[in-house]
């Protein structure tokens, strides 16, 4: 019979220092973090921690300082257009964040550009969840709160060996995670268990033996770190579809419109598309909700593009508009397109047209191509018995 695992050495309530002297030789330098000692700017934690959820630290590292260097305040940030907002917001994704970001922004400018300093106050803010709220409400002003994110989900879940799924083990990894935030320094505890998570407690293969809580982690123990935290089979995702409709105007340029305010990439600019459903768009219903009648052209391909709850394909149709009327939307030279809020997909959309059209260029045009094989055919040598 395999030998009972040991019991960890060290009782959790070890935990705090034990991270905490390990944080205070180890943390990661990040843009948006005050040196030790200072005290943290909570428009910037507020402004990282909306980045980072479902971006990585990688991604937001690269891109926060240039977010910061247009809307250096709170204040610029309330005072800007939501469309500079969103064009500075693109590769973030989840644009409702970004609007939640201008909304919460405007609240705080009205209250004389300071956050609310606990988690309730925090929540009361557009787009600030639990999950912000405890992180700022530690990390900016020192609240106790239980901040759990993914990497803080996985080292509790290990730590305290617990084997019930996630999502299902959310509150017990709450539950646990709160018995072990200290009344000292609790924002640093915060981002400790996010650094050990980060670089050390990784999803595949933790690098116990150089781990600071070794010696209280009972999955390590048990030698079944590796497999948690274990996660339920996530559902399949469900495929929608859509059609978009490049029309461009004599002078070449091409028809964007603004999305609705609310809802999927609301805000952003689009080229016209259709809304996206289960069924798969015949030419018929497609033209139907076309932006104006016009003698559309399917372009061959589709565009693919993955959502978090569903995966997307769209058809293109083209056409040229005699008319550039401006109640159809706003019309945009292809060398300007960059300058509008445009989501991914959308950017997708624009290069498959523009692919497109390429090919169409480069096709031989029908009655060239006739008469190339006209003249390919008189300059065959004829079949024998037909030579004159
Ligand atoms: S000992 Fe291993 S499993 Fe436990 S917290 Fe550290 S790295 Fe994670």
């Amino acid at each position: 019979m395999p030998n009972a695992p040991a019991p960890p050495d060290v009782a959790p309530p070890d935990v705090p220092r034990r991270l905490l002297d390990w944080y205070d030789r180890h943390r990661r330098v990040l843009p948006w973090r005050a040196p030790p000692g200072a005290v943290a700017d909570p428009y910037r934690v507020w402004v990282s921690e909306v980045m980072l959820q479902q971006t990585t630290a990688a991604a937001v590292a690269n891109a926060f300082e240039g977010f910061l260097a247009r809307f250096p305040s709170v204040e610029a940030l309330a005072a800007a257009p939501i469309d500079q907002v969103l064009h500075a917001w693109q590769g973030f994704g989840y644009y409702a964040r970004a609007r939640n970001l201008h909304r919460a922004a405007g609240v705080v400018a009205a209250r004389g550009g300071r956050f609310p300093d606990t988690e309730e106050g925090l929540r009361a803010l557009p787009g600030v969840g639990a999950y912000i709220a405890a992180a700022v409400a530690a990390i900016a002003f020192g609240r106790k709160a239980t901040v759990v994110d993914a990497n803080v989900e996985r080292v509790v879940a290990r730590l305290f060996a617990i084997r019930t799924p996630l999502p299902t083990a959310k509150p017990a990894v709450r539950s646990a995670t709160a018995t072990l935030t200290p009344d000292d320094r609790p924002g640093d505890f915060a981002q400790a268990m996010m650094d050990l998570g980060a670089t050390i407690c990784t999803p595949r293969q933790p690098r116990c033996i150089i781990c600071p809580l070794q010696p209280a982690c009972l999955a390590s123990a048990e030698g079944i770190a590796a497999v948690l935290p274990a996660k339920l089979p996530k559902p399949e995702r469900p495929l929608r579809h859509g059609v978009a409709f490049w029309l461009r105007a004599p002078d070449g340029s091409v028809l964007l419109r603004r999305r609705p305010a609310e809802g999927l990439l609301g805000g952003m600019m689009e080229v016209p598309t259709s809304p996206f459903r289960a069924e798969p768009w015949q030419p018929a219903d497609a033209l139907a909700v076309a932006p104006l009648a016009a003698d559309w052209q399917l372009l061959p391909g589709i565009v693919t593009h993955g959502f978090t709850h569903f995966g997307l394909e769209i058809r293109l149709f083209a056409a040229r508009a005699d008319d550039p009327a401006p109640e159809l939307g706003s019309w945009s030279a292809v060398a300007r397109l960059g300058e509008h809020a445009l989501p991914t997909l959308m950017k997708k959309v624009v290069r498959h047209a523009l692919a497109a059209e390429d090919g169409v260029r480069q096709a031989p045009a029908p009655h060239r191509a006739r008469a190339a094989a006209t003249r390919r055919a008189s300059a065959a040598p004829a079949p024998a018995g037909q030579r004159r």
